[in-house]
């Protein structure tokens, strides 16, 4: 992409996600009394299969794997991507499947058929390996959300997890969910820690995210022993960690999700 055009989609991106933060709609209210944490995966590389589920599972907790059908298989210079038989065995396992979409397309590059023809596509491709009664949870490629599909994923799914390294807190906007990112440099995952620690002083829900838990990880993973150190500390200080379908059947005991 010529870099004018790559830097009008970085300031579209940007402007987004800060009106799909404040603009009015849908909300859910997040308790700001006790200190939740969610591990989320997207893509999904095989090693969070396992490396990520395996150290969740060692500890007795359980993640969200935000998966693109389209991926399946995929062998790439760093990373293979989950097979479909992987992607059974999280849910047999107990892990929630989310949906990523289909084509890992940026949504705001798609128009409105060719987003719900991708999202239902991914829908039959996850029915087939996990079937749901109820809605998915999602998280946006590239952290990318798009405002005039606002009503599409309102329709198709219970949340929408984007980036922005912040906790969510009080009244938010279902559909653009903040996350933090667990990265490289190896330096700053280990320092992620210190999101645990705001969290204990100011309670509210914390989503992590990443990609790949390997030895060498990509730019966008960390080794097995960071995220082992993580998940071990996350709940050494008493945080509840769930999977983030059954975070919000936690918020919204007793309460309709809007
Ligand atoms: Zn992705």
């Amino acid at each position: 992409m010529p870099e004018i055009l790559n830097k009008l989609d970085y300031w579209s991106d940007r402007i987004t996600d800060r009106l799909m933060r404040r603009l009015p709609g849908p909300r859910i209210h997040i308790p700001i009394s006790r200190p939740m944490v969610s591990f989320t995966f997207d893509d999904v590389p095989d090693t969070a299969l396992t490396n990520g589920a395996h150290i969740l599972e060692s500890h007795g907790v359980r993640g969200t794997f935000y998966i693109a059908g389209s991926l399946e298989g995929q062998v790439e210079p760093k990373r293979t991507l989950i097979s479909r038989d992987g992607c059974r065995a999280l849910a047999q396992q107990g892990h929630e499947i989310g949906c990523h979409t289909f084509s890992h397309t940026k949504v705001s590059h798609m128009g409105r058929q060719r987003l719900s023809a991708d999202l239902q596509q991914n829908k039959d491709y996850l029915d087939a390996i996990d079937p749901r009664d109820d809605r998915r949870n999602f998280a946006y490629p590239y952290n990318a959300g798009s405002l005039w599909g606002r009503g599409i994923f309102q329709k198709n799914f219970q949340t929408c997890r984007s980036g922005g390294e912040r906790i969510n807190r009080g009244s938010v906007n279902p559909v653009f969910l903040s996350g933090v990112e667990i990265r490289q440099p190896e330096s700053h995952a280990l320092g992620l820690t210190g999101w645990i620690d705001t969290l204990i002083s100011e309670p509210g829900w914390l989503i992590f995210f990443t990609h790949d838990i390997a030895a060498q990880p990509t730019d966008f993973g960390c080794t097995p022993e960071t995220f082992e150190r993580l998940v071990a500390y996350t709940l050494e200080r008493g945080c509840m960690v769930l999977p983030v379908k059954d975070a919000l059947d936690q918020f919204s005991a007793g309460r309709p999700l809007s």
